[in-house]
């Protein structure tokens, strides 16, 4: 019966594990009995050679090689040629794992089908289906795409049954950092936060000590390596030996024979960590990010784990005590617990147990013998997050720039999704498509970001001079992006074309064209009063906060802003007119009924902080029954109107259907809504409002 894995396809080696016949992960050790297989590819032989055997042909400085290729997974750029053939990242990668499957399959004797890969939690998206891509390739189904990290997590958790505690994970590997904070409970294990560098890993240290030799070399020589590809090749293969060897002892010699030039440099373990110190650093400041995002200091984590073949520098074990103020977690056999985590997760894709107690692959106290414990029956759940935001490019408020404008925040618990509107100008039918550029990236500048790809939706019916075009935008399980987009009023699903990037992407740095800004729609400021009476003490006011969440949900914030004020006795700007969503849901969070309706008050509030200027301007009011003073409050409503402000009276409770006519600026705009329908009644007002607010204007 064929089985499955977990794999860790490293950026330098690889491995495997499977579910053993004792319900353990195991790592299943090559056909040279290793249990890495270096990720490195020669193509001298036919069939190319993979592995061990690969890097042999490089050591002796063969030129035929391909590695480090991780990196460039799903990058088109990257193409490497051998016998008149190009290959790409992706492709090279399924070699690798090609051979992963053979050697799995010939030492189970069982046919390997399917596997969960583990990713860089850096990967970015094209990285992440590139990955599948490769997998499927190599004749996988793959499972499950998981974060290196939280696959570490989810086997140092396997040794932590009955402990509730938050750990660090510190992947430094050969060519890629990832930093993670994990909450391993017994039930789950929840990624708090994630960040990392795609450029920082091993090789950094070993590109450091080459400059170091090659400079000395040159100057005593004449011959600068630095110029020669072979030259260079050799001075790396001799930089990661002594980099090695540093880790052992406390200084190296390094010969290097280039032409006929032979010379030996000493090096030691106290100059090497300080030509190298700067790379720490870069750490440090990846570290303190990922920690902030999860909203914690060092003294409030229980431990912190280190993972990849960079950790076993002395100087990486000395730098994370210092910095977390203890030692890292003994016994995380840094090669291994990211496959054996892969592993874990593999069997619960497939729904199978796994045992708790892992006595081969120690990680903590447990030896050789250990009687496993209960088998885990559903295994914990495993909540991951991404350490990119997904966002689309947008013009800026002002119309004066494009902006990347985040949907899905990092560190949002995946699978997530969330919705964007667009206001489309359809030109009498002769504006059918819409455009939308995906970004990955923090940068407010989209040319700072990862552009991800051009979604073109077709087939926009023109049942408006304007349409509403809803962009759901997704990161699945894997991390890996999905977009589609509906056309809101045929409430028909567009279809979807994938364009290439364009190659010139300096428009962005520019301003919009003014057609482009002239075409956008109005800004809109909205400001929504919220009646907090102690009438509305329980679930009232749990409701209208719902409601409330789901009218920020349909507004539009490329062209929207939204303010909130509460009243009751007391009238109170919970935020001022802002597009920054999570200001408005913290308000919204912060509501609390007591004392009576002060609407007068609040109205008044709200005309103060909606000026004249060219927006379109609204007040929202909620309120569950009569004001305080119920004439005061119309002729304060009046007055608004009379400013240009259309208001819209939501009643619910005890509220009157007459005298919410009298506030409101249109019959349209007066509504009741009954226990029940008041989420539906704001998601409703919102949407009309992103519109443009012609629906609620027919009666002025
Ligand atoms: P990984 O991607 O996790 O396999 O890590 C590979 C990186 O770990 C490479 O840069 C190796 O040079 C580095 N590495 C492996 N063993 C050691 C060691 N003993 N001392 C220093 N670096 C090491």
């Amino acid at each position: 019966m064929a089985t499955f894995v977990g794999i860790d396809l490293g950026t330098t080696n690889s491995a495997v594990a499977y579910r053993n016949a004792y319900g353990r992960p195991e790592v299943i050790a090559n056909r040279e009995g290793q249990n890495l297989t270096p990720s490195v590819v020669y193509f001298g032989t036919d069939p190319p050679a993979v592995g061990q055997e690969a890097k042999e042909w490089a050591r002796l400085g063969n030129e035929e090689i391909a590695s480090f290729f991780k990196p460039h997974m799903g990058n088109p750029l990257f193409q490497l040629q051998f016998h008149g053939k190009s290959y790409s990242a992706t492709e090279l990668s399924t070699l690798v794992l090609r051979r992963l499957k053979e050697d799995a399959e010939a030492r189970l004797g069982d046919s390997v089908d399917r596997a969960v890969i583990t990713v860089p939690a850096y990967f970015a998206d094209p990285q992440r289906k590139a990955t599948i891509e490769a997998g499927t390739a190599a004749g996988f189904q793959v499972l499950r795409i998981i974060n290196e990290p939280t696959a570490a997590a989810l086997a140092y958790g396997l040794q932590k049954t009955g402990v509730d505690e938050t750990v660090l994970i510190y992947d430094l590997g050969g060519g890629t950092f990832d930093v993670t904070v994990a909450r391993i409970t017994p039930a789950e294990i929840v990624i708090l936060a994630t960040a990392g560098d795609h450029d920082l890993g091993g090789k950094n240290w070993d590109d450091r000590i080459a400059t170091f030799l090659s400079e000395r070399f040159a100057a005593e020589t004449g011959f600068d390596p630095l110029d020669d590809p072979v030259a260079l090749n050799e001075v790396l293969v001799r930089s990661e030996q002594a980099k090695w060897t540093l880790s052992e002892r406390s200084a190296t010699r390094i010969t290097l024979q280039l032409g006929t030039e032979r010379r030996t440099y000493e090096l030691a373990r106290t100059e090497f960590e300080a030509m190298t110190f700067p790379l720490m650093e870069r750490t440090r400041r990846l570290t303190e990010e990922a920690l902030g995002e999860a909203g914690l200091s060092w003294p409030r984590l229980d431990g912190v784990l280190l993972v990849g073949g960079s950790t076993r520098m002395p100087m990486v074990r000395g730098y994370v005590s210092q910095m977390a103020g203890k030692p890292p977690r003994a016994g995380v056999n840094v090669d291994e617990v990211v496959a054996l985590g892969a592993a874990i997760q593999a069997a619960l894709e497939v729904g199978q147990t796994i045992a708790d107690a892992v006595p081969r692959f120690t990680l903590g106290s447990a030896g050789p013998g250990t009687v496993p414990a209960a088998a885990q029956p559903a295994g914990r759940r495993v909540t991951d997050v991404m350490s990119h935001s997904l966002g689309t490019i947008a013009v800026s408020p002002d119309g004066s720039a494009y902006v990347n404008d985040i949907v899905i925040r990092r560190n949002t618990p995946i699978p997530a999704r969330d919705t964007k509107s667009y206001l489309h100008q359809t030109h009498g039918g002769a504006n059918t498509r819409l455009e939308v550029y995906l970004t990955q990236g923090e940068s407010p500048t989209p040319l700072d970001c990862t552009i991800l790809g051009k979604y073109v939706f077709e087939g926009i019916e023109p049942t408006g001079a304007e349409v509403a075009i809803d962009v759901g935008l997704s990161y699945d399980a894997n991390g890996v992006v999905q977009v589609q987009a509906l056309q809101r009023d045929t409430g028909r699903r567009l279809p979807m074309q994938v364009e290439p990037v364009p190659d010139d992407l300096s428009w962005l740095g520019r301003p919009p064209e003014p057609a482009t800004a002239a075409a956008r729609p109005e800004l809109i400021r909205v400001l929504l009063l919220m009646d907090v009476s102690a009438s509305m003490t329980g679930q009232p006011l749990v409701e209208a906060q719902t409601a409330a969440r789901e009218f920020l949900t349909r507004c539009d914030f490329t062209t929207m802003e939204v303010g909130l004020i509460s009243f009751s006795t007391m009238v109170a700007l919970q935020s001022p007119a802002t597009s920054n969503v999570r200001r408005l849901h913290a308000a919204v969070h912060r509501l609390e009924a007591e004392g009576s309706t002060n609407l007068t008050d609040a109205l008044e509030m709200a005309r103060g902080q909606l000026v004249a200027g060219d927006r379109k301007r609204y007040i929202v009011i909620l309120t569950d029954g009569y004001p305080d003073a119920p004439e005061s409050a119309v002729e304060q409503a009046q007055a608004a109107r009379r400013d240009g402000i259309d208001i819209v009276a939501i009643g619910t409770g005890e509220a009157d259907r007459e005298y919410l006519r009298r506030l409101a600026s249109s019959e349209q705009a007066s509504i009741f809504a009954r226990s029940g329908e008041l989420v539906q009644t704001f998601g409703h007002i919102a949407r009309v409002i992103a519109e443009g607010g012609r629906a609620l204007r027919v009666i002025s």
